[in-house]
């Protein structure tokens, strides 16, 4: 396939890789990064997006996705599918969507969970939202891409599954670092209370696969001084789109947004930028209740 990629960061910069190493025909732009091996440099967004089969955006934000978006919908060709793979807030998704739908185009939204090293790797989850036949146009891209992919509904579904997951993932992981914390205070050796835990009811991706306390459980950040990983910026930025969107359709959501003010308070008063976001544990742990 000829194919348009829009953000070459880090997770587009692998991604459009993975592409062309396939055997796709791949011309990428950004407006600072480079252009991985094998992917050809378009000189704009309009030119990556001349003539594709299928453009594929990875953009920081919403407010990007829609510039980007109106530029490059006039420049595709009839029938040819615009895929955001960027997590943004599902409004945007939706109306980007509905434009490209507008002009002739396939659209879907298609966020993905797995982070850097599963876009290195090919091994994304991707969970997408738009038309049977879009989905069905993108899919050989998203095997090449990742492990799994879910046709989750219509536009916006993506989005939505994607910011459900990680609004459990962002409570679920504080709930376990304040778990430890309190284990220390007990007087309980960690180690023992992963053994418990990681095989009762309180287990979790959290603490099963990414445990918090370093030394335990399989290699994860803590073991690496808190490096991300997932930085807990992205986890902040997450965490604030599951509660505009909670906003904009009425849902309570009292756990996600005592996450969202954690995580907000950690990254912008307590030196959690630029950290894991499983560096609550030992964040916690230094503190009292106060
Ligand atoms: P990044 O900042 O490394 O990459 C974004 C890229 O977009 C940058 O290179 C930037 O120069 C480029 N860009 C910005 N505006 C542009 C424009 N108008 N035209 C062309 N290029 C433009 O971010 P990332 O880590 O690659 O994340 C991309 C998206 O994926 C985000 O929406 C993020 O939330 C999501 N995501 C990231 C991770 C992760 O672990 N990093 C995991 C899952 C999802």
């Amino acid at each position: 396939m000829k194919i348009g990629f829009i953000g070459l960061g880090n997770m587009g910069g692998p991604m459009a890789a993975n592409l062309a190493s396939a055997g796709h025909k791949v011309t990428g732009f950004d407006l600072v990064a480079p252009c991985p091996q094998g992917v050809a440099r378009a000189t704009s967004a309009t030119d990556a997006a001349e003539g594709a089969d299928v453009v594929i955006t990875m953009l920081p934000n919403g407010a990007i996705l829609r510039d980007v978006a109106a530029s490059v919908i006039p420049a595709m060709r009839a029938g040819a599918v615009l895929c955001d793979c960027s997590t943004v807030d599902v409004d945007s998704a939706r109306v980007v969507a509905q434009q490209a739908v507008a002009a002739g185009l396939g659209a879907l939204d298609a966020p993905v969970s797995g982070g850097v090293g599963g876009a290195s790797a090919g091994t994304l989850t991707f969970m997408a939202g738009g038309s049977d036949a879009a989905f069905a146009t993108v899919l050989p891209l998203f095997d090449i891409m990742g492990q799994k992919a879910v046709h989750c509904g219509s536009s916006g579904a993506g989005q939505a599954a994607k910011i459900c997951n990680n609004m459990i993932l962002g409570a679920t992981m504080a709930v376990t670092c304040e778990a430890f914390a309190l284990a220390d205070k007990l007087g309980l050796d960690r180690a023992r209370m992963f053994d418990v835990v990681s095989t009762s009811s309180g287990y979790s991706w959290s603490m099963n696969a990414y445990c918090p306390a370093p030394g335990i459980g399989p290699q994860s950040p803590a073991d690496n001084d808190y490096k991300p990983g997932f930085a807990a910026e992205l986890m902040l930025k997450d965490l604030r789109l599951s509660q505009q969107a909670a906003e904009s359709v009425d849902a309570p959501t009292p756990i996600g947004a005592r996450a969202t003010e954690l995580y907000a308070r950690f990254v912008e008063d307590e030196g959690g930028k630029g950290r894991d976001f499983s560096a609550l544990l030992p964040h916690f742990a230094g503190r009292g209740r106060g």
